[in-house]
Protein backbone atom coordinates (compact mmCIF):
# COMPACT_ATOMS: atom_id res chain seq x y z
CA UNK A 1 0.00 0.00 0.00
CA UNK A 2 0.92 3.26 -1.04
CA UNK A 3 1.02 4.89 2.77
CA UNK A 4 3.17 1.42 3.90
CA UNK A 5 0.86 -0.05 6.16
CA UNK A 6 1.12 -3.41 6.46
CA UNK A 7 -2.38 -5.12 5.74
CA UNK A 8 -3.47 -8.46 5.95
CA UNK A 9 -6.75 -10.36 4.05
CA UNK A 10 -8.08 -12.28 6.49
CA UNK A 11 -11.27 -14.62 6.55
CA UNK A 12 -14.28 -13.39 8.31
CA UNK A 13 -17.76 -14.99 7.89
CA UNK A 14 -18.77 -12.81 5.08
CA UNK A 15 -16.16 -13.84 3.09
CA UNK A 16 -12.03 -12.63 3.08
CA UNK A 17 -11.74 -8.86 4.64
CA UNK A 18 -9.02 -6.57 3.70
CA UNK A 19 -7.15 -5.15 7.28
CA UNK A 20 -4.74 -3.07 8.08
CA UNK A 21 -2.65 -5.04 10.75
CA UNK A 22 -2.34 -2.97 14.40
CA UNK A 23 1.32 -1.35 14.70
CA UNK A 24 4.07 -3.11 17.20
CA UNK A 25 7.05 -0.75 18.54
CA UNK A 26 9.73 -3.16 19.71
CA UNK A 27 12.36 -1.97 21.92
CA UNK A 28 15.18 -4.74 22.45
CA UNK A 29 17.02 -4.16 25.48
CA UNK A 30 15.05 -5.56 28.47
CA UNK A 31 12.60 -6.89 25.73
CA UNK A 32 14.38 -8.76 23.17
CA UNK A 33 17.47 -9.70 25.28
CA UNK A 34 18.13 -8.93 28.79
CA UNK A 35 20.35 -6.97 30.93
CA UNK A 36 22.92 -9.29 30.69
CA UNK A 37 22.04 -9.17 27.10
CA UNK A 38 21.24 -12.97 27.27
CA UNK A 39 18.08 -14.10 25.09
CA UNK A 40 15.23 -14.10 27.69
CA UNK A 41 12.74 -17.59 27.79
CA UNK A 42 9.95 -17.84 25.13
CA UNK A 43 11.96 -14.87 22.89
CA UNK A 44 11.21 -16.82 19.73
CA UNK A 45 8.05 -17.48 20.32
CA UNK A 46 7.31 -14.31 21.24
CA UNK A 47 9.46 -13.04 17.90
CA UNK A 48 7.49 -15.17 16.01
CA UNK A 49 4.08 -14.01 17.22
CA UNK A 50 4.32 -10.60 17.50
CA UNK A 51 6.00 -10.55 13.40
CA UNK A 52 3.20 -12.53 12.10
CA UNK A 53 0.26 -10.29 13.83
CA UNK A 54 1.58 -7.29 13.70
CA UNK A 55 3.14 -4.02 11.52
CA UNK A 56 6.58 -3.78 13.28
CA UNK A 57 8.97 -0.92 13.82
CA UNK A 58 12.21 -0.80 16.05
CA UNK A 59 11.73 1.69 19.35
CA UNK A 60 15.36 1.37 20.44
CA UNK A 61 18.38 2.94 20.68
CA UNK A 62 19.80 1.10 18.28
CA UNK A 63 17.73 2.48 15.70
CA UNK A 64 17.96 6.26 16.18
CA UNK A 65 18.87 9.44 14.66
CA UNK A 66 18.43 7.87 11.12
CA UNK A 67 21.12 5.24 11.93
CA UNK A 68 19.21 1.81 12.41
CA UNK A 69 22.08 -1.07 13.97
CA UNK A 70 19.18 -3.18 15.25
CA UNK A 71 19.84 -6.23 13.51
CA UNK A 72 24.10 -5.03 13.65
CA UNK A 73 23.50 -5.25 17.10
CA UNK A 74 20.96 -8.03 17.74
CA UNK A 75 23.32 -10.51 15.47
CA UNK A 76 25.72 -11.64 18.25
CA UNK A 77 22.62 -12.42 20.56
CA UNK A 78 19.65 -14.07 18.93
CA UNK A 79 19.56 -17.39 16.30
CA UNK A 80 19.49 -17.39 13.15
CA UNK A 81 15.86 -18.46 13.08
CA UNK A 82 15.04 -15.68 15.29
CA UNK A 83 17.26 -13.20 13.11
CA UNK A 84 15.68 -13.73 10.16
CA UNK A 85 12.14 -12.86 11.29
CA UNK A 86 13.07 -9.84 12.36
CA UNK A 87 14.72 -8.67 9.17
CA UNK A 88 12.12 -6.94 8.03
CA UNK A 89 10.66 -4.84 10.98
CA UNK A 90 10.97 -1.16 9.94
CA UNK A 91 13.04 1.59 11.41
CA UNK A 92 11.95 4.86 12.83
CA UNK A 93 13.47 7.85 13.30
CA UNK A 94 13.53 9.49 16.79
CA UNK A 95 15.73 11.78 18.74
CA UNK A 96 15.15 12.51 22.37
CA UNK A 97 11.42 10.55 23.07
CA UNK A 98 10.72 6.98 21.97
CA UNK A 99 7.03 9.09 21.14
CA UNK A 100 8.72 11.50 17.94
CA UNK A 101 8.08 7.64 16.16
CA UNK A 102 4.89 6.53 17.11
CA UNK A 103 1.92 7.35 14.87
CA UNK A 104 -0.51 8.47 17.23
CA UNK A 105 -3.02 8.51 14.11
CA UNK A 106 -3.24 4.33 14.28
CA UNK A 107 -3.43 1.48 16.67
CA UNK A 108 -0.52 0.96 18.11
CA UNK A 109 1.03 -1.64 20.60
CA UNK A 110 4.15 -0.18 22.44
CA UNK A 111 6.37 -3.56 23.83
CA UNK A 112 9.31 -1.39 26.23
CA UNK A 113 10.62 -1.81 29.79
CA UNK A 114 11.51 1.77 30.61
CA UNK A 115 9.61 4.49 29.20
CA UNK A 116 10.58 7.81 30.66
CA UNK A 117 8.18 9.83 32.21
CA UNK A 118 7.71 12.64 30.09
CA UNK A 119 7.02 9.15 26.72
CA UNK A 120 3.88 8.23 29.43
CA UNK A 121 2.83 12.07 29.64
CA UNK A 122 2.80 12.32 25.99
CA UNK A 123 0.88 9.06 25.39
CA UNK A 124 -1.62 10.12 28.22
CA UNK A 125 -2.36 13.01 26.46
CA UNK A 126 -3.06 11.21 22.74
CA UNK A 127 -5.54 8.81 24.59
CA UNK A 128 -2.88 6.08 24.14
CA UNK A 129 -1.52 5.07 27.62
CA UNK A 130 -3.76 1.28 27.09
CA UNK A 131 -1.25 0.89 24.07
CA UNK A 132 1.91 0.83 26.40
CA UNK A 133 2.91 -2.88 27.07
CA UNK A 134 5.63 -2.65 29.80
CA UNK A 135 7.73 -5.81 29.73
CA UNK A 136 9.72 -6.70 33.24
CA UNK A 137 12.20 -9.67 32.15
CA UNK A 138 13.24 -9.79 35.90
CA UNK A 139 9.67 -11.59 36.51
CA UNK A 140 9.43 -15.65 35.77
CA UNK A 141 7.97 -16.34 32.43
CA UNK A 142 7.56 -12.87 31.47
CA UNK A 143 7.35 -13.08 27.53
CA UNK A 144 5.18 -15.97 27.81
CA UNK A 145 2.76 -13.36 30.14
CA UNK A 146 3.16 -10.78 27.29
CA UNK A 147 2.06 -12.82 24.73
CA UNK A 148 -1.22 -13.97 26.54
CA UNK A 149 -1.59 -10.06 26.78
CA UNK A 150 -1.50 -9.66 23.31
CA UNK A 151 -3.76 -12.76 22.52
CA UNK A 152 -6.06 -11.14 24.84
CA UNK A 153 -6.09 -7.97 23.13
CA UNK A 154 -5.97 -9.49 19.28
CA UNK A 155 -9.44 -11.69 20.37
CA UNK A 156 -11.07 -8.86 21.86
CA UNK A 157 -9.95 -6.65 18.55
CA UNK A 158 -11.13 -9.71 15.96
CA UNK A 159 -7.84 -9.37 15.23
CA UNK A 160 -6.56 -12.93 16.14
CA UNK A 161 -4.06 -14.28 12.92
CA UNK A 162 -3.01 -17.13 14.55
CA UNK A 163 -3.45 -18.86 17.75
MG1 LIG B 1 14.81 -0.90 26.87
Amino acid sequence: MSNGRKSVYRKSRSGFIFQIMTKAYLDIDGVLLTKKQQPPDHVSEFIAYVINNYDCYWLTTHCRNGENKAMEYLRGFLSKMDLKSLENVKPTNWDTLKTEAIDFTSNFVWLEDYPFEAEKKILFQNNKEESLILVKLDRKEELKSVIRILKQANTALGNHKYK
